[in-house]
């Protein structure tokens, strides 16, 4: 590529609100076979809200109580939404009154623990609930099957080895996805959808013609695995959040991260899309062929 095209095509893409970090994006753009997308935060809007809550065994403020407090350590929009959504009651009903405190809190991939008015509780995926220490209640395993099937994250709250509650959280699919998906599709690229959330969660889009394949509850840290495993045969691009999705983003033949709230400077994306417009995955895609065709 000479420098004066691939300025021409960082600048036709600044304009679009892309921003191009690595020359990779030109190299390799044209060749992409696959487009591996997220769900969260890529596909839907990532504005998280929190829904509903089911207790069992406990009064439904404490079990919201604890996990905002943990969940203030994390900085997923998940936790984000817990937060808000305590907060926001709290001051309505209580005027916050009762602050919970908390001691410690270890966030991981799938949640936060730690140790909360004297309890060792844990918030967040179903899977952080198995084996024999735990029980769940029957009307949270109901409360956690029907959030997922209505495309909502069931997070839960357990202490004392018994999950004492779910939190239901949900966000909007952004509009215009489908035709998004076309797009790539009608250019010929095959169109992955990859996803940490249930299979449930993920069968609207998996619906779609466009979506060749769907991979769901794929754990964070399997999500690079998955796209290495891509990659070895297909060139790969993959769209993601550029903190939750870095790994499987550095995987990827070209890494995309769609901006919002990562600090630029720590993103390992070759490009991040800086508006919430998911039409940006296409224009990308036109850009480096404009550049591309400039070079022949
Ligand atoms: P996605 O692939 O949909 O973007 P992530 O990989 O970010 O999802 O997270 C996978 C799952 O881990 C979430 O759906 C949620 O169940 C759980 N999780 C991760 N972080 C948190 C948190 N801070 N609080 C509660 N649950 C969490
Ligand atoms: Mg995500």
């Amino acid at each position: 590529a000479t420098p004066l095209a691939v300025a021409a095509g960082i600048r036709d893409a600044a304009r679009r609100g892309i921003v191009i970090v690595s020359d990779a994006v030109f190299e390799q753009a044209a060749g992409v076979d696959t487009v591996v997308l997220d769900k969260t935060g890529t596909l839907t809007d990532g504005e998280m809200q929190l829904l509903d809550t089911v207790a069992a065994d406990a009064r439904p403020e404490s079990v919201r109580r604890r996990a905002a407090a943990l969940e203030r350590a994390s900085p997923h929009p998940i936790a984000e939404a817990i937060v808000a959504g305590v907060d926001d009651d709290g001051a309505a009903t209580d005027g916050g009154r009762t602050a919970t405190a908390t001691t410690t809190a270890t966030v991981t991939d799938r949640g936060v623990s730690g140790r909360v008015d004297g309890d060792d509780v844990v918030v967040g995926h179903r899977s952080l609930f198995g084996g024999d220490e735990w029980t769940i209640p029957e009307r949270l395993h109901e409360a956690g099957s029907n959030a997922r099937d209505g495309g909502r994250v069931p997070v839960y709250v357990g202490w004392g080895g018994t999950v004492r509650g779910v939190l239901v959280v949900g966000d909007e699919v952004r509009s215009g996805w489908e035709d998004v998906v076309d797009e790539l599709a009608a250019d010929g690229r095959r169109v992955v959808l990859l996803t940490g959330d249930s299979p449930e969660a993920a069968r609207r889009f998996e619906e779609h013609s466009s979506v060749d394949e769907v991979f769901a509850a794929v754990p964070p840290e399997a999500k690079a695995e998955t796209v290495r495993r891509l990659a070895a045969t297909e060139r790969v691009a993959m769209v993601g959040d550029g903190s939750n999705d870095a790994p499987a983003l550095a995987a990827a033949d070209i890494g995309v991260s769609v901006a919002s709230g990562t600090d630029l400077a720590a993103d390992a994306a070759d490009a991040v899309l800086l508006e919430d417009r998911l039409s940006a995955i296409p224009e990308l895609f036109d850009v480096t062929r404009g550049t591309n065709r400039r070079l022949t």
